[in-house]
């Protein structure tokens, strides 16, 4: 059965969209929560890379991941913030099992230097509502 045919109320408990900046506590109460999650979107946020491996580690029913337009902390806070230009090969093994993987990490792209700008805190809630859809994952974009 397809994502898209389940009732609302469910797919509320299979997709999540997160709207601020993504620590390990969050990461840790996410999957504690929502264990069989199946899609995850964390756009246009901060995100640490060990909240990342939690997700892929412990989210056993992952198919879809959006990271697209974040900024990879190396460290959580309060490290001093390290932003990864790209992914390591670990995180890249482990997003190997997912259906769909959407990253963006460009210094030319507009919503990553928005993220960047405004520290992973909802810049892209002051612009259209159209703008964050545009690459969302289809079905989150409802
Ligand atoms: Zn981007």
């Amino acid at each position: 059965m397809s994502l898209r045919k389940l009732p609302r109320v469910v797919k509320k408990f299979l997709s999540a969209r997160l709207l601020g900046p993504c620590d390990m506590l969050f990461a840790f109460t996410l999957v504690s929560f929502l264990p069989n999650l199946k899609v995850l979107s964390v756009r246009c946020t901060s995100l640490s890379k060990p909240a990342l491996v939690i997700f892929l580690e412990e989210l056993k029913k992952l198919k879809v991941l959006n990271i697209s337009h974040c900024i990879i902390t190396e460290n959580p806070p309060p490290a001093p913030m390290n932003i990864l230009t790209k992914l390591d090969e670990s995180i890249l093994e482990k997003t190997s099992r997912l259906d769909k993987f959407l990253t963006c990490m460009s210094d030319s792209c507009i919503m990553c230097l928005g993220t960047l700008n405004d520290e992973g805190l909802m810049w892209w809630y002051k612009y259209e509502e159209d703008i964050w859809k545009v690459d969302e994952v289809r079905s989150l974009a409802i």
